[in-house]
């Protein structure tokens, strides 16, 4: 099923639909994965506008609250986790429908998209997939946080993380995860770990008509030493596992699979796009494996 060390770019066999309650808006969201030609990379298409936008770093216009992607007035919000399990999936050409600016939350991990991925089932359609190798150390910084990707240590393969956080409430602290995305381990170890918030931020966020809906049923809610969602954790250490997921997701937006070390501390959806463009920003920070990348890359929009 999953095609995550296919040769060929991969699409989904069959499209599929969902339906769940946007984040901010708190309205349902229509959402569509329809298999997708040969490079066309993955597109986010506003069925109610008729826009497409194509999911890469240069198209990320906000990064305050989720990693949200525009054109023109044309916005799609909360792309990250959706993203993420088309990476871990290995689903490279993908049409992403919705009827609205973001995405289902859905239960505010990876998990629901990955069942509708697995369900449709991933194929092979050709051509030969890209990727992104990392050919020296590139960093970005911000407050004392950093996201950094690096080439391989000698025998290193696929997209490697190490990540660290550290939150001033007791219930998260300071905690670090590995993980290495050419593993089998997503579905289990990463695909499930929930989004996050402190208590206190709830209540600005709503008097900002923002998180209409959010609830303990999308998001795990931390007050200090204390978690409010009755059912607990889904792992000791499902926040840090939860930052690993939104850094696979935003990264996948450089279009590409990457094969290199991602190390990061504190990092979020703002460092983890700056550390794109970074990379892009110069052509000694990478090469692209197959000659077959281009065509995805030079995608603004289908
Ligand atoms: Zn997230």
């Amino acid at each position: 099923m999953i095609q995550r060390d296919a040769a060929a770019r991969c699409t989904l066999k069959a499209p599929i639909s969902a339906v769940g309650r946007g984040l901010h808006s708190g309205a349902d969201v229509r959402l569509t994965l329809r298999p997708a030609a040969l490079n066309t990379g993955i597109v986010f298409r506003r069925t109610d506008l008729g826009v497409d936008v194509a999911a890469k770093f240069d198209n990320v216009t906000d990064t305050r609250l989720c990693t949200l992607i525009s054109r023109g007035d044309a916005k799609i919000g909360t792309i990250e986790h959706l993203m993420a399990a088309l990476a871990a999936a290995g689903v490279d050409d993908l049409i992403v429908e919705v009827d609205a600016p973001e995405l289902p939350v859905f239960d505010g991990s990876a998990a629901p998209f990955l069942f509708l991925i697995e369900s449709a089932g991933v194929i092979e359609h050709g051509g030969a997939r890209p990727v992104l190798e990392i050919l020296r150390p590139v960093r970005v910084e911000q407050n004392g946080a950093f996201a950094e990707l690096r080439p391989h240590a000698d025998g290193g393969t696929g997209f490697d993380i190490s990540l660290s956080i550290e939150f001033a409430a007791r219930a998260i602290g300071a905690q670090a995860y590995h993980f290495n995305l050419s593993t089998a381990g997503f579905a289990d170890e990463i695909a499930r770990a929930r989004t996050f918030t402190q208590r206190g931020e709830i209540e600005a966020l709503r008097q900002a008509g923002l998180a209409r809906g959010g609830s303990l049923a999308n998001a795990v809610v931390v007050d200090d030493d204390k978690i409010m969602n009755p059912e607990g954790l889904r792992y000791a250490d499902e926040f840090v596992r939860h930052k690993l997921l939104d850094v696979i997701g935003d990264l996948y937006l450089a279009g590409a699979p990457i094969s290199g070390r991602f190390i990061g501390s504190r990092t979020g959806h703002a460092l983890n796009n700056q550390l794109l463009r970074a990379v892009y920003a110069d052509q000694a920070n990478y090469r692209l494996a197959t000659g077959a990348l281009e065509a995805p890359l030079q995608l603004t929009a289908a």
